[in-house]
Protein backbone atom coordinates (compact mmCIF):
# COMPACT_ATOMS: atom_id res chain seq x y z
CA UNK A 1 0.00 0.00 0.00
CA UNK A 2 1.30 3.47 -0.80
CA UNK A 3 2.24 5.88 1.84
CA UNK A 4 0.14 8.77 1.86
CA UNK A 5 2.52 11.15 2.81
CA UNK A 6 -0.16 13.86 3.04
CA UNK A 7 -0.83 12.16 6.98
CA UNK A 8 2.85 13.09 8.12
CA UNK A 9 3.99 16.29 9.48
CA UNK A 10 6.01 18.13 6.53
CA UNK A 11 8.74 17.63 8.80
CA UNK A 12 8.67 14.08 9.56
CA UNK A 13 12.40 13.36 7.81
CA UNK A 14 13.91 15.47 10.67
CA UNK A 15 11.72 13.60 13.21
CA UNK A 16 12.73 10.23 11.85
CA UNK A 17 16.31 10.99 12.18
CA UNK A 18 15.82 12.12 15.68
CA UNK A 19 14.29 8.84 17.01
CA UNK A 20 16.74 6.98 14.47
CA UNK A 21 20.02 8.55 17.31
CA UNK A 22 17.83 7.62 20.24
CA UNK A 23 17.63 4.25 19.04
CA UNK A 24 21.21 4.25 17.81
CA UNK A 25 21.14 1.59 15.16
CA UNK A 26 19.23 -0.70 17.23
CA UNK A 27 15.76 -2.11 17.66
CA UNK A 28 14.09 -0.37 20.47
CA UNK A 29 12.06 -2.90 21.33
CA UNK A 30 14.15 -5.62 20.51
CA UNK A 31 17.40 -4.55 20.49
CA UNK A 32 18.19 -5.76 17.03
CA UNK A 33 20.99 -4.29 14.90
CA UNK A 34 20.18 -2.59 11.69
CA UNK A 35 21.95 -3.54 8.80
CA UNK A 36 22.42 -7.35 10.61
CA UNK A 37 20.78 -10.58 10.28
CA UNK A 38 17.94 -10.45 12.98
CA UNK A 39 18.84 -12.85 15.90
CA UNK A 40 15.43 -14.72 15.71
CA UNK A 41 13.89 -14.43 11.76
CA UNK A 42 17.92 -13.86 10.42
CA UNK A 43 16.30 -11.44 7.58
CA UNK A 44 18.63 -8.77 7.46
CA UNK A 45 17.10 -5.70 9.73
CA UNK A 46 15.88 -2.33 8.17
CA UNK A 47 14.75 0.19 11.35
CA UNK A 48 11.86 2.31 10.16
CA UNK A 49 9.82 4.82 12.84
CA UNK A 50 6.39 3.22 13.75
CA UNK A 51 3.98 5.44 15.18
CA UNK A 52 2.75 3.50 18.56
CA UNK A 53 -0.76 4.40 19.17
CA UNK A 54 -2.19 2.76 22.63
CA UNK A 55 -1.41 3.77 25.02
CA UNK A 56 0.25 6.67 23.96
CA UNK A 57 -2.43 8.36 21.81
CA UNK A 58 -3.29 11.88 22.20
CA UNK A 59 -7.31 11.91 22.27
CA UNK A 60 -7.30 8.38 21.50
CA UNK A 61 -6.41 8.85 17.91
CA UNK A 62 -4.07 5.48 17.40
CA UNK A 63 -3.63 6.62 13.62
CA UNK A 64 -2.72 10.07 13.97
CA UNK A 65 0.83 10.28 11.85
CA UNK A 66 0.87 14.08 13.17
CA UNK A 67 1.36 12.88 16.88
CA UNK A 68 5.19 12.81 16.65
CA UNK A 69 5.71 12.82 20.56
CA UNK A 70 8.86 11.01 21.40
CA UNK A 71 7.09 8.60 23.36
CA UNK A 72 4.55 7.87 20.13
CA UNK A 73 7.29 7.13 18.20
CA UNK A 74 9.81 3.93 18.28
CA UNK A 75 12.66 2.82 15.85
CA UNK A 76 11.47 -0.74 15.17
CA UNK A 77 12.93 -4.00 13.01
CA UNK A 78 10.81 -5.64 10.36
CA UNK A 79 9.56 -8.01 13.42
CA UNK A 80 8.16 -5.27 15.65
CA UNK A 81 7.04 -3.75 13.53
CA UNK A 82 4.63 -6.67 12.45
CA UNK A 83 3.78 -7.52 15.70
CA UNK A 84 2.75 -3.65 16.33
CA UNK A 85 0.69 -3.80 13.43
CA UNK A 86 -1.43 -7.00 14.31
CA UNK A 87 -4.18 -6.02 16.55
CA UNK A 88 -4.76 -9.25 18.22
CA UNK A 89 -1.05 -8.79 19.98
CA UNK A 90 -1.19 -5.09 21.00
CA UNK A 91 -3.09 -6.01 24.27
CA UNK A 92 -0.78 -9.13 25.08
CA UNK A 93 2.22 -6.93 24.66
CA UNK A 94 0.96 -3.43 25.60
CA UNK A 95 2.25 -3.91 29.21
CA UNK A 96 5.34 -5.30 28.75
CA UNK A 97 5.86 -2.32 26.46
CA UNK A 98 4.97 -0.24 28.69
CA UNK A 99 7.12 -1.98 31.45
CA UNK A 100 10.16 -2.11 29.13
CA UNK A 101 9.79 1.61 28.00
CA UNK A 102 9.73 2.85 31.81
CA UNK A 103 12.83 0.97 32.65
CA UNK A 104 14.49 2.56 29.70
CA UNK A 105 16.97 5.37 29.46
CA UNK A 106 14.94 8.78 30.23
CA UNK A 107 12.57 9.29 27.28
CA UNK A 108 13.50 12.85 25.57
CA UNK A 109 10.58 14.94 25.87
CA UNK A 110 8.36 15.44 23.25
CA UNK A 111 8.66 17.23 20.03
CA UNK A 112 7.45 20.89 20.03
CA UNK A 113 6.69 22.35 16.17
CA UNK A 114 4.08 24.58 15.34
CA UNK A 115 2.72 21.26 13.74
CA UNK A 116 2.12 19.21 16.84
CA UNK A 117 0.05 19.31 19.49
CA UNK A 118 2.29 18.76 22.23
CA UNK A 119 1.27 20.76 24.85
CA UNK A 120 4.26 23.77 25.90
CA UNK A 121 6.43 23.26 27.90
CA UNK A 122 6.58 24.99 31.04
CA UNK A 123 9.86 26.39 32.56
CA UNK A 124 9.87 23.81 35.44
CA UNK A 125 9.19 21.08 33.19
CA UNK A 126 12.33 22.75 31.22
CA UNK A 127 14.42 22.75 34.02
CA UNK A 128 13.49 19.05 35.20
CA UNK A 129 14.06 18.20 31.34
CA UNK A 130 17.52 19.92 31.75
CA UNK A 131 18.45 18.40 35.12
CA UNK A 132 17.25 14.55 33.50
CA UNK A 133 19.47 15.19 30.47
CA UNK A 134 22.65 16.03 32.67
CA UNK A 135 22.08 13.37 34.82
CA UNK A 136 21.86 11.05 31.61
CA UNK A 137 25.09 12.16 30.11
CA UNK A 138 26.80 12.00 33.20
CA UNK A 139 26.01 7.98 33.70
CA UNK A 140 26.15 7.62 30.04
CA UNK A 141 29.72 9.73 30.17
CA UNK A 142 30.41 7.92 26.89
CA UNK A 143 28.14 9.39 24.81
CA UNK A 144 28.24 12.45 22.37
CA UNK A 145 26.46 15.14 24.78
CA UNK A 146 27.01 17.57 21.40
CA UNK A 147 23.24 15.97 19.39
CA UNK A 148 21.57 17.12 22.83
CA UNK A 149 22.77 20.40 23.13
CA UNK A 150 22.20 20.83 19.07
CA UNK A 151 18.85 19.48 19.08
CA UNK A 152 17.53 20.57 22.49
CA UNK A 153 15.37 23.60 21.05
CA UNK A 154 13.77 20.82 19.36
CA UNK A 155 12.46 19.64 22.45
CA UNK A 156 12.46 22.26 25.20
ZN1 LIG B 1 12.67 -5.60 16.98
Amino acid sequence: MPVDWSRYPKNWKRIVAGIRRRARGRCEWCGARHGLPHPVTGSKVVLTTAHLGEPFALDADKHDKRDIRAENLAALCQKCHLNHDRDEHRENTRRNREARRLAAEPMLPAFRTSETRAPAVSEARKAAIEKDMDEFYERFWWLDRGWWDAHKQEYL
